[in-house]
């Protein structure tokens, strides 16, 4: 029903808002999923505000991005297109449904297979034990020793603390790895949670007491600042991954995330 109200919205100048089928046009817009990569609750679960990721073909030419609104549909403008990808800020008003995009030609996809749940701001005043959504990794006084890239191409950002200094979860997220290599010492990796990123903290003081598979929250405490494996002085070696670490993600300068972080505090 929602479609047959918007179709004339965006019929446009005499112009077919249906997808020419098997005409060998190519170019149709698709959405073969949505999902949440920014202030996410969970992958398919959301609040105004989230960033979510539309995943299809021929996604660069999306010009509008449609979510269900409780009036009506809701258009938004994409904030990056790719081919594959392009990704929007869910818009206030929008309501559980299965978003859809239309492209330049005013051509419009199907809607998007998994449903999209968004949570009223206002439904939803803060539980009285909430977990935050980040937090700074070292929990005490520190202070930044040596920034990402550089010469050494270092993989991270160097934060200095004392030795014993209580480590925490910056992001929720999955115990990943928790082991010990002779440059890295005692490490361990967090699969965030709602976001394709992974988080990494080296150096610590033993290995943490945080089995593999283990469900954090920002703020768990998952080890302490220590000097283990090839460090000098006591410190967090931090890294920051798009994507899987190691296994075709990218390490980024987790900089501008701590400073974000540290700011929410
Ligand atoms: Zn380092």
């Amino acid at each position: 029903m929602l479609l047959a109200v918007l179709a004339p919205a965006f019929a446009g100048p005499a112009r077919a808002a249906v997808v020419p089928g098997g005409v060998g046009a190519g170019g149709a817009v698709s959405v073969a999923d949505v999902i949440c990569v920014k202030q996410c609750i969970a992958v398919h679960k959301v609040r105004p505000g989230s960033t979510v990721r539309f995943r299809g073909s021929d996604l660069e030419e999306v010009s509008q991005v449609v979510f269900r609104g409780a009036g009506g549909p809701l258009k938004v403008t994409p904030m990056r297109r790719t081919e594959r990808a392009a990704t929007a800020v869910v818009p206030e008003g929008a309501v559980a449904g299965r978003p859809y995009v239309i492209d330049q030609a005013g051509h419009q996809s199907r809607p998007a297979p998994h449903k999209l749940f968004v949570l009223a701001p206002t439904t939803a005043p803060a539980p009285v034990v909430s977990s935050p959504a980040t937090a700074y990794p070292i929990a005490g006084p520190h202070e930044l020793w040596e920034g990402f890239g550089g010469t050494r191409e270092h993989g991270g950002v160097d934060v200095g603390a004392a030795c014993g200094t209580p480590l925490v979860a910056a992001l929720p997220g999955k115990v990943e790895y928790n082991k010990y290599e002779s440059r890295a010492g005692n490490y361990l990796v967090i699969d965030a949670e709602g976001v394709d990123a992974d988080i990494i903290y080296m150096h610590m003081t033993a290995p943490s007491s945080l089995k593999v598979g283990t469900l954090v929250t920002a703020g768990t405490p998952v080890g302490t600042v220590g000097d283990t494996g090839n460090a000098s002085g006591c410190h967090l070696h931090f890294e920051y991954w798009m994507g899987e670490a190691w296994l075709g993600g990218e390490a980024v300068d987790p900089l501008p995330y701590l400073k974000a972080w540290e700011a929410a505090g």
